[in-house]
């Protein structure tokens, strides 16, 4: 039996590439408004890059943190179109989305590439938020373990202990993003207790026991409590139900022990 744990549970917003300048604003001062004064429940939001100076001038003394979508991997550069990970730190970011499905399936982003934008990212200062999870014909060919241990293996190479205390993982099965279909509590704590294994053989048990490990994948307020107290859970990255603050904090609020 084990003991609970002292890790927070960070609860972050993916907006993806939806609000417009007045709905992003609209729902930071909702979200700041309504954040809990727990210090042990933390929130980020994850707005398109473009609103990102608005609202961090609307979380500006706020409990919230602010965080990119993505960053490339490169200080400066020809680029078009791209943003490096000093851009996101100068716009008020703390964290950065890396290696969500959406980048590893929609855009082609392979483990070798967010290897490199975890490091960069890293090295400008951002907290990571490193996505992983195995897509539907994965999970029925047993290959689960397989595809996460590939993935934080080769997406994590090269980090130093001391670098992982700045990273939080999502566990986001690629099936459950958007569809409605949530894995169950028995799958999602497989999963992280998995990941957690991994990390320790990776980094020690320490860094293991201290990594935040996010649960993704249609979290809404009716199942939110059920997965963010299963024991490796510590935590949620949100999509849909973020872009509504009462979802959100309804989902957050589900993080109390
Ligand atoms: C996501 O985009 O990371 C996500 C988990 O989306 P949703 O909550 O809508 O499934």
């Amino acid at each position: 039996m084990r003991t609970t744990n002292m890790r927070p549970k960070l609860i972050a917003g993916n907006w993806k590439m939806y609000t417009s300048a007045a709905a992003a604003e609209e729902l930071a001062v909702a979200v700041a408004a309504g954040a809990p004064a727990d210090p042990n429940i933390r929130l980020a939001i994850c707005p398109p890059s473009i609103w990102l100076t608005r609202v961090a001038a609307v979380l500006k003394g706020s409990t919230v943190s602010l965080g990119g979508q993505n960053c490339h991997f490169e200080k400066e550069g020809a680029y078009t179109g791209e943003l490096a990970p000093a851009m996101l730190i100068d716009a008020g970011c703390q964290y950065v989305i890396l290696g969500h499905s959406e980048r590893r399936h929609g855009f082609g982003e392979t483990d070798e590439l967010l290897n490199k934008k975890t490091k960069a990212a890293l090295a400008a200062g951002l907290h990571v938020i490193f996505c992983i999870g195995e897509l539907l014909a994965e999970r029925e060919a047993e290959r689960t373990e397989a595809v996460l241990d590939r993935q934080l293996t080769a997406g994590l190479a090269g980090l130093t202990p001391e670098q992982m205390a700045n990273v939080v993982l999502a566990y986001e099965p690629v099936w459950a993003i958007g569809t409605g279909k949530v894995a169950s509590p028995e799958q999602a704590q497989a999963a992280h207790a998995f990941v957690r294994g991994k990390i320790a053989m990776l980094f020690g048990e320490v860094v293991a026991q201290a990594v935040l490990i996010q649960y993704g994948g249609s979290v809404k307020p009716d199942n939110a409590a059920t997965l963010l107290n299963l024991p490796d859970v510590d935590g949620a990255l949100v999509g849909g139900a973020s872009l509504k603050a009462e979802l959100f904090l309804a989902i957050a609020a589900g993080a109390k022990r």
